[in-house]
């Protein structure tokens, strides 16, 4: 059984070690307010949810390889996304675009499938695809693999906390697509494993995100060194005027594509559970024992506060684990592997490891420290709810 908060002889040392340094070494705390956020959510109005949902192609009416085609079909996707139903057809006719979308739209496909019926059509094709996060990088290569099957394309994952020198041998057998986080890209631009110039279609994924993190100057030097003529796509969830600087620079007269469906998802029941900060941890294991709680995101600000709510809940007898920047990248896909498959249940993030994920069947998410931010939270709750599916989304508020 779990063991209670208190049943344990160094309990109160570790009670005051969760909520006396939470703020060291993260940003300062952006004004949001939760409570008025989650009091003044949007409501979709039905025409516009209805308008949005309207597909008007099959799979089949894209003019896409027939191998291509079996592949889609072979993942079960029967009939376009909207995101992929808007944005397919222009990719393939050769424009730029700018997808407002954010995870759970099926955006990753919306891109792929255009991009390796380019590479089918012309082998001398490259591609480049920069996400802000390595799991987002892992997962897009994933899918890739599913939709390349047989059509002997490769894709080169080039992301950092992985063997640099293996990257640099597979970057030397000219692969197709690259899917790279822009740190690990810098570095293999230096040591001469890339050459930018020969990348004609360029996708940046999650540019907002991109900009949360501080790569925004990465990204401008990357897209410095890409040749002028080139196909170039760009999805972000939101376009504040630093997303904007970039987006300017990136695309050619775009064709925007717009689906915003899953920012303030019907499926989701949002909570603000007030709680003393000295009671936080406390309250997570009363909830967590509950039978509904069956497979739980839990959100921290800072690594270290992660981490320690990470251990102390594995040490209450939970099966947890926690991913955050300060664990090696197979680590962090280890626990993610044992979160999928339902091995643990308690998954500990932070915002910037967990940004992006694709986690089915996601049944709470807790926001156990605040988010910095509107879009943060909009974030972390659409990790539940998904693929239609009902989630709930607790914020913890003192
Ligand atoms: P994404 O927004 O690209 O991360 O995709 C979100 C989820 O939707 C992933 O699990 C995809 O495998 C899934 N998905 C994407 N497109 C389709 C489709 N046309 N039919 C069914 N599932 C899809």
């Amino acid at each position: 059984m779990y063991r209670k908060f208190g049943q344990r002889s160094q309990g109160r040392q570790n009670f005051n070690r969760f909520n006396g340094n939470q703020n060291r070494g993260a940003r300062p705390v952006k004004a949001f307010n939760p409570i008025e956020f989650i009091n003044n959510i949007p409501e979709v109005k039905k025409e516009e949810k209805e308008q949005e949902n309207i597909i008007t192609h099959s799979f089949s009416d894209f003019q896409i390889a027939p191998e291509l085609k079996r592949n889609i079909l072979e993942k079960g996707y029967t009939k376009p996304t909207p995101i992929q139903d808007r944005a397919i057809e222009p990719i393939l006719e050769g424009k730029d675009l700018v997808g407002i979308a954010n995870t759970g739209t099926g955006k990753t496909a919306a891109f792929l499938i255009p991009l390796i019926n380019k590479v089918l059509k012309d082998r001398r094709q490259k591609v480049l695809i920069l996400t802000p996060t390595r799991e987002l990088a892992t997962q897009i290569k994933s899918e890739f693999l599913d939709f390349s099957r047989f059509l002997n394309i490769f894709a080169c994952l080039c992301i950092g906390g992985e063997d640099i020198r293996r990257q640099i041998r597979d970057l030397s057998r000219n692969p197709n697509f690259i899917v790279a986080t822009p740190g690990r890209v810098q570095d293999l631009i230096g040591s001469r494993a890339i050459n930018l110039s020969s990348f004609s279609s360029v996708v940046l994924d999650e540019a907002d995100r991109m900009v949360d993190i501080g790569f925004i100057k990465d990204i401008k030097y990357i897209v410095s060194l890409l040749p002028k003529t080139r196909q170039s796509l760009f999805f972000s969830a939101t376009i504040d005027n630093e997303v904007q600087q970039i987006l300017q620079s990136f695309v050619q007269d775009p064709v925007t594509v717009s689906v915003k469906t899953r920012d303030t998802s019907q499926n989701i029941t949002q909570k603000v559970i007030l709680v003393e900060k000295t009671k936080k941890v406390e309250v997570l294991h009363d909830l967590l024992i509950k039978e509904d709680f069956v497979k739980v995101l839990v959100f921290g600000r800072t690594k270290h506060g992660v981490q320690r709510l990470s251990d102390e809940l594995a040490a209450r007898g939970f099966k947890a684990g926690a991913i955050h920047g300060d664990k090696r990248q197979s680590q962090r896909n280890r626990t993610l592997e044992l979160f999928k498959k339902d091995e643990i249940n308690i998954l500990i993030a932070t915002d910037v490891a967990s940004r992006g994920l694709d986690i089915p069947n996601v049944s709470h998410v807790i926001n156990f420290d605040l988010p910095e931010s509107r879009d943060a939270y909009i974030h972390r709750i659409g990790r539940t709810g998904r693929a239609d599916k009902k989630g709930i989304a607790l914020t913890f508020v003192n």
